[in-house]
């Protein structure tokens, strides 16, 4: 018996003319993830990608990572055998057994991409279903609402007979959407939002900010981890990690301390930006939601954003806590995003920061910073790390 994996193209379908190039990107990412496990044939047609092991290839492995890629809405293992009815229909009954035992209904659905088969489509339901009724007595035909849908299409070179699909990581194929600089920190929303940019498409680049020796070499190596996590969907990445001590003592130093976090956040932006245009990126990404901290109201949003020309997604602005924690455990960062490192942010934090900055005030207090030069300093010195996605 050989199995292989169907897969469903999600909104790509939606794409009219770019469609050709979407699906294109899909097939080189999904190629590309799970070479690893061996050798495959990935091939479209008519809106759907066929998975083909070669021999000893794993495609248990496969399966998994196929899970964890955008622009796919479903995906299911199939079975292939020859393109002859009384071979699908035995097919139907040995692969799919242990799933027709177990539910009463069910309805037989075709695919026929070669038009050169002898039964269209309605005919090779009709000779299936037929055959299923013949071997399994526990079950009836419910065409509108049936328990179990067996699957059957009819391809190039063979047929291949699968049930119920699962449901894939949705979304449209990274790649296809540009390149933008999250900005991650070890926290539980930073990797969220990255990953939710990650599914419309979008390639990202990381900017760290890190401030030794008041924050642990664990601290980094936690954003790290997270990525690494984001990256099983969003692919490998290049990480920043920015030295921060400096212009956070001269924070403290030169300015008032309850604008201390707002002028941190815009110097965050600042250096983030100048990464973003040397790595091609067109806009920054943060992990904000709205009213979550001081620095995250409404004025302080727009007092950090006016620091930045790029333009700055926040794709979880409207979302409450729970909804993030539900995101970050359904793509498994949540674990390592509540381990008890120290991120920069808590270095010098004010007990009242302003959580109304005016902006003018912001501006004058900044006047007694070397703004640009603090900026380049620390962007020169900043380490760059390869992020390629865990296994
Ligand atoms: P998170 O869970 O992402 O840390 P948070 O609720 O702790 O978010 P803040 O600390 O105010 O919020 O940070 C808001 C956003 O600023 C983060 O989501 C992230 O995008 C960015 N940020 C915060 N700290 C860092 C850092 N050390 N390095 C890079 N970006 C950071
Ligand atoms: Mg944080």
């Amino acid at each position: 018996m050989k199995e292989i994996i169907l897969v469903k193209l999600g909104e790509i379908v939606l794409k009219g003319l770019n469609r050709r190039s979407f699906e294109d990107i899909l097939l080189k990412n999904i190629r590309r993830r799970i070479g690893s496990f061996g050798k495959f044939d990935v091939t479209e047609r008519q809106s759907t990608i066929a998975v083909v092991p070669h021999e000893g290839a794993d495609l248990d492995g496969a399966e998994e990572r196929i899970a964890k890629i955008f622009g796919i809405a479903t995906y299911s293992r199939a079975c292939e055998t020859q393109k002859e009815i009384g071979a699908i229909c035995s097919c139907t009954a040995d692969y799919l057994r242990r799933e027709l035992l177990g539910v009463k209904s069910f309805k037989v659905e075709c695919k026929r991409s070669d038009k050169k088969f002898p039964l269209n489509s309605p005919q090779i339901c009709a000779e299936v279903g037929r055959f299923l009724l013949k071997q399994f007595p526990n079950l009836h035909v419910d065409v509108i609402e049936p328990e179990y849908t067996v699957r059957v299409e009819v391809r190039d070179f063979a047929a291949y007979v699968h049930g119920n699909a699962r449901r894939g990581a949705g979304g449209i194929p990274v790649g296809t959407g540009g390149r933008a600089a999250v900005l991650i920190s070890g926290g539980i929303d930073s990797p969220v939002a990255a990953w939710m940019m990650a599914r419309r498409g979008v390639e990202l680049t990381a900017v760290h900010f890190a401030s030794p020796p008041y924050t642990s070499e664990r601290a980094e190596q936690k954003a790290a981890d997270l990525l690494r996590r984001v990256g099983e969907y969003a692919g490998h990445m290049t990480m920043f990690t920015v030295p921060f001590a400096k212009i956070q003592e001269e924070i403290k130093e030169k300015c008032p301390e309850d604008l201390f976090t707002i002028i941190m956040r815009r110097f965050m932006m600042r250096a983030s930006e100048q990464i973003a245009h040397r790595e091609g990126c067109e806009a920054l990404i943060t992990g904000e939601s709205l009213g979550q901290v001081a620095s995250q109201t409404l004025q302080a949003i727009v007092c950090t954003d006016e620091s930045a020309r790029m333009p700055v997604f926040r794709p979880l602005i409207g979302m409450d806590k729970v909804e993030i924690i539900d995101y970050a455990r359904r793509i498994d960062t949540y674990d390592l995003s509540i381990l008890p490192y120290e991120d920069c942010c808590t270095v010098f934090t004010p007990r009242h920061p302003r959580t109304r900055p005016a902006l003018k005030f912001v501006e004058v207090a900044e006047e007694a910073l070397d703004v640009d030069a603090l900026v380049s300093d620390c962007v020169e010195r900043a380490k760059i790390t390869k992020i390629e996605p865990n296994r």
